[in-house]
């Protein structure tokens, strides 16, 4: 039991001088060998030290070489950006790669390397391998150090040395230009390296921090921050060397047109083109002074820059005409040029702008879409408008049938609230992709001046500035809009609908109804009953008793109203349908109770105008025919005619009263 105590502790003891072995002798302190001015190493150490509170003492070496070999010999504990191979594996222990390499090429302009002949390539780094590889048909000269490039450069040995971002600023400093090479041949990602055997557990430490989205988003910041502001300094540095006066303003004209330009309330300019110039005026420390009024005519400004009374007309289209009176930066927007029509109009009717020599065609004077259709159309007359509002307010007008905008501006009066319906013609679609730039005047000034707005235009974030003016059409409002007229659509579908079926059940009513008296008419009962008549119906049939004569006695406006009170006094008791089937004839069918029935006959057979004033006339008799319960159902005719014997029956009764009465009275 002792034995196996005692041999236990043993291996304990062996365990952890072997732990010990492995940690540094100061775990709160490193030393970091970096190369120039090596930003990367940087931004990840002090990283580093940040997160894990250990400090961190950088030191420089000349060369790349310089900078492992002080690693190897463990004068330094580590050192970041190092590319793997198997020869180093010999000496350094690696972290898993932690970043991509930042490569350049440096020349004495922008080039990319399909452009180059021969390249210098630092000695003892990946880059003659990865060329190599690449660009085999490239002749490469090894150097050491930052002054053997420039010295390679200068004397003109190579056309440009490809190195890490540790160059950048020594070497934009210098005058020369840089390329990242990162898109244009895939670098291997780079580790941090200790001497063999070391530091193992902060390597594999370090390196999972770096590949957290924190660090990784803090370098990709931070490289970014650095370049620009190296390309600035270097870029401003040498505007300053221009045989120029500048501290005399940049006098600027913008033309108000969204969304390039948009002048603001308090007076200032904004928009893609006004973003883009004022941003390069600012990496170039230039005095750049707006000169121009939002409401001032194209025309005007143009004919001004022509002249040369300012240094710079924005936006500028670049076409070869203009190169005669303008110097262009590099663009900074390439529009696609569309024609635009009224919403609807001649869909599918052309196919290229040529063949709109029959349309009425408006421009904006002096603007591109004048000069380039003047040019496409020589025989057309275009019509001319100072601005490009002017231009659409023309076309919904019927003035003009075509202009022609790019798309952005197109989007732009698609976003508004209430679309305006004008539309691309998309048969003839996009055809032209101009390129938006501006223009400085055509002097020693200017042509100097343009290569600086060059460069300061290719270091903005465009994408940034095209987003921050969102050029493609608000679809949501444009769903909004299409949602809005489907419902409007829709209710006024429903509102046809419902005066359809009003004005239907109208006409339906008047047709089934007699006028005068607001019963149903003879075509209704024709249509209700033209199957025949259930057996157990009962039929009444009415006739007025000398109607006639109440006619010829009292008017026909008497004989009105005495049908049209006999039909109220018909609602009144009769429950069932009533029809007026003619003159003073009446038909009621329906199912009195029995009991019912002969009251109801009665109270028909009277109709008394005591209180509506017919003079003499006090009263009207009206014959009642019935025809209750059939053995089977009957045609309607046959119905009626049984009501109607029925009905004459009671007449002749009638008349034999009446008769009776009369001869009484004689006598
Ligand atoms: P009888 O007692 O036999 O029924 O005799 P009558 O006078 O009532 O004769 P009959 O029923 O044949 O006459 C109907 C008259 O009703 C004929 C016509 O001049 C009159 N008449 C028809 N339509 C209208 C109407 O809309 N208004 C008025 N005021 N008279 C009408
Ligand atoms: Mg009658």
């Amino acid at each position: 039991m002792v034995k196996v105590v005692q041999r236990l502790l043993f291996l304990a003891c062996c365990l952890l001088s072997l732990s010990l072995k492995s940690e540094p002798v100061n775990p709160s302190h490193y030393q970091v060998a970096t190369k120039a001015d090596d930003v990367v190493t940087r931004v990840l150490f002090d990283a580093i030290a940040a997160k894990f509170n250990v400090s961190i003492q950088y030191v420089n070496y000349s060369s790349f070489g310089a900078a492992l070999d002080s690693v190897a010999h463990g004068e330094s504990d580590f050192a970041a950006n190092i590319t793997y191979t198997e020869a180093r594996a010999q000496h350094f222990s690696y972290s898993r790669p932690t970043n991509i390499e930042y490569t350049y090429l440096y020349a004495l302009h922008d080039a990319t390397l399909d452009e180059v002949a021969i390249v210098g390539v630092p000695q003892g780094t990946i880059y003659a391998e990865l060329i190599k590889q690449n660009y085999p048909e490239l002749r490469q000269v090894p150097y050491q150090g930052h002054e053997e490039a420039v010295e390679l450069l200068r004397s003109g040995r190579v056309d440009g040395v490809v190195d890490a971002i540790n160059q950048l600023k020594p070497m934009l400093i210098e005058g020369f230009a840089a390329k990242m090479l990162n898109d244009y041949i895939s670098i291997k990602p780079v580790s941090i390296v200790s001497k063999r055997g070391t530091y193992l557990e902060e390597l594999d430490k370090f390196a999972r921090f770096i590949h957290s989205e924190e660090v990784q988003k803090l370098l990709r910041e931070q490289i970014a921050l650095y370049q620009f502001e190296l390309r600035q300094a270097a870029l401003r540095k040498s505007i300053k060397q221009l045989p120029i006066d500048l501290n005399q303003p940049i006098r600027i004209k913008f033309e108000s047109l969204f969304p390039y330009v948009i002048y603001q309330d308090d007076g200032s300019v904004k928009g893609l083109t006004a973003d883009a110039v004022l941003q390069s005026c600012r990496i170039l420390a230039l005095n750049c002074e707006v000169v121009s009024q939002p409401n001032e005519s194209w025309g005007t400004m143009y004919q001004q820059f022509i002249q040369g009374e300012f240094d710079i007309l924005a936006p500028l289209i670049i076409s070869r005409e203009r190169r005669e009176f303008s110097h262009f930066p590099q663009p900074h927007y390439w529009p696609t040029s569309v024609m635009v029509k009224r919403l609807g109009y001649k869909t599918n009717v052309y196919s290229d702008v040529s063949q709109l020599i029959s349309e009425r065609i408006g421009v904006v004077k002096d603007d591109f879409f004048d000069i380039m259709l003047t040019q496409r159309l020589p025989l057309k007359d275009l019509i001319r408008y100072q601005t490009q509002e002017d231009l659409v307010e023309a076309l919904l007008a019927h003035e003009v049938d075509y202009i022609a905008m790019d798309t952005a501006m197109l989007n732009h009066f698609l976003r508004q609230s209430e679309l305006i319906p004008i539309e691309k013609d998309n048969a003839i679609g996009e055809f032209y992709q101009s390129q938006l730039s501006i223009g400085l005047a055509k002097n020693e000034r200017g042509e100097l001046l343009t290569p600086f707005f060059s460069l300061a235009i290719s270091m903005l974030d465009l994408g940034k500035i095209v987003a921050t003016y969102d050029l493609r059409p608000d679809w949501r409002t444009a769903l909004e809009y299409e949602v809005r007229l489907a419902t409007q659509t829709r209710f006024l579908f429903f509102l046809l609908l419902i005066v359809a079926m009003g004005v239907s059940l109208y006409l339906y009513k008047q047709s089934n109804t007699d006028n005068l008296t607001g019963l149903r008419n003879r075509r209704s009962l024709q249509v209700t009953y033209r199957k025949g008549v259930q057996k157990d119906l009962t039929i009444l049939y009415l006739d007025i008793n000398k109607f006639k004569q109440i006619n010829d006695t009292h008017g026909h406006r008497a004989g009105d109203e005495v049908l049209k009170l006999l039909s109220l006094k018909i609602r009144r008791v009769w429950e069932g349908r009533a029809y007026r089937i003619g003159g003073d004839e009446f038909i009621l069918i329906g199912y009195p109770p029995k009991e019912q029935l002969a009251r109801v006959i009665h109270e028909l057979s009277l109709l008394n105008l005591e209180y509506a004033q017919f003079g003499e006339l006090s009263q009207v008799t009206i014959s009642v025919g019935v025809s209750e319960k059939r053995s089977r159902v009957v045609s309607l005719e046959q119905a009626l005619h049984l009501a109607d014997e029925d009905m004459y029956f009671s007449k002749q009764a009638s008349r034999d009263y009446s008769l009776s009465h009369e001869l009484a009275a004689q006598a």
